[in-house]
């Protein structure tokens, strides 16, 4: 490659200085940002690519194949996935987690009609158009999690068809959790056998599982595919996430393709060789526990913002071991845009991922004062 001309060269150093300053004022997504994946840089001069199924080997060998198998294995292990009837690859998120997740339910079912509450992720809405799928939203209730009465309402109304479930464990905005349990009490009782449940746990499934919260939402409660993230709190420089599914439920899914000497059984082509090694890397460096104290950790600092605000009369409130701290959406615009608040539905929240310590939550508060502060003299000043 030939070298930069100057004027880029300057341009790059530019963007490259002003991204580490906005990753400074980065509390508003649920990205960790505590990594150091220092020793796999050298792993940036390969091509790596692991098309084809994870599981199987292929022609195209320049890969992290087996990395891959080995953080799949860890997963289904956390998710406690059933011996030898589990299959999954590692993808770019936890949005086409939900659309392998719903790929495989429509194969299984061809007439089912997908279940989701008005808080699920956009990535299911679109992913559903995607497959064209039929589909029903349910209400949720105030905090978040699905309406049980208007689930079971719908469902009867169309008990007819297969029922395609996909349950939050955590909600984008508020981290609110769905119960798998309470959703399959509702089929034993309308007598529905054709069902099949997707868990979204793009945010909230990794802490979940290490810290044991109820309502539980893995394989042994029912779940027949898990999506997660893992850029989120496990923590990576480029997206990724992983997807679990019942083996049995993917038969139908999957092509051999001589060009590659594997069978393609994922959604995208070409996948992403290299994040398979920063999750294997951040799982032999910290583990099952260093996962659980680092979620210990997120939940401490979660509960002191939720106090911090409070203090400064703002209503802040978080789920049961949420690490999202919800409060009234904020107005000044200033204070958004520095700290990449989202807002949805009237409400903001910043999520104390890994990397978000007190510290950054007290930058926050001053900040918010100062405003009030300035606004209060604005209005003084206006006659
Ligand atoms: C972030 C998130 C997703 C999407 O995950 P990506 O990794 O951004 O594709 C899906 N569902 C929930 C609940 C999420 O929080």
């Amino acid at each position: 490659m030939n070298t930069l001309h100057p004027a880029d060269r300057d341009r790059l150093s530019t963007y490259i200085s002003n991204t580490f300053d906005r990753a400074q004022n980065f509390i508003g997504y649920p990205i960790a940002q505590d990594f150091d994946y220092a020793p796999l840089y050298p792993l940036l001069k390969l091509p790596l690519n692991n098309i084809g199924d994870p599981l199987l080997p292929s022609t195209y060998d320049l890969s992290s194949r087996e990395m891959e198998k080995e953080v799949l294995t860890f997963f289904a292990d956390i998710f406690r996935a059933p011996e030898d009837n589990w299959w999954g690859y590692i993808n770019n998120g936890g949005s086409e987690g939900n659309l392998y997740a719903l790929y495989a339910a429509r194969e299984l079912y061809a007439n089912g009609v997908v279940y989701y509450s008005d808080a699920t992720h956009y990535s299911v809405q679109k992913n559903i158009k995607l497959l064209n799928m039929e589909s029903i939203q349910i209400r949720t209730q105030a905090h978040g999690e699905i309406d049980y009465d208007d689930l079971r309402k719908m469902i009867d109304f169309n008990r007819h068809k297969p029922v395609v479930m996909v349950a939050n464990i955590g909600t984008t905005m508020t981290e609110a959790k769905d119960d798998i349990s309470l959703f399959r009490q509702i089929m034993q009782e309308l007598r529905i056998d054709n069902y099949y449940i997707h868990c979204d746990a793009a945010l909230a499934g990794v802490y979940s599982m290490l810290l044991e919260l109820k309502p539980g939402f893995d394989f042994t409660y029912g779940a027949d595919s898990i999506s997660i993230s893992g850029h989120k709190f496990i923590g990576s420089p480029l997206p990724c996430g992983i997807v679990l599914i019942k083996k049995n439920h993917k038969d139908r899914i999957g092509r051999q393709v001589a060009y590659i000497g594997t069978i393609d059984t994922t959604i995208s082509g070409s996948r992403n060789g290299h994040t398979p090694v920063f999750l294997w890397y951040a799982i032999k460096c910290m583990g099952s526990d260093g996962f659980r104290d680092r979620a210990i950790a997120c939940l401490a600092n979660a509960e002191y913002a939720v106090k911090r605000f409070q203090e400064i009369g703002i209503q802040a409130w978080r789920n049961n071991h949420a690490i999202t701290v919800v409060f009234p959406a904020l107005k000044h615009a200033a204070l958004l845009e520095k700290w990449q608040i989202a807002t949805g539905g009237g409400v903001s929240h910043i999520i104390c991922m890994p990397g978000v310590h007190k510290e950054k939550i007290d930058e926050f508060v001053a900040d918010i004062l100062t405003l009030e502060a300035n606004t209060l003299l604005e209005a003084e000043l206006v006659p």
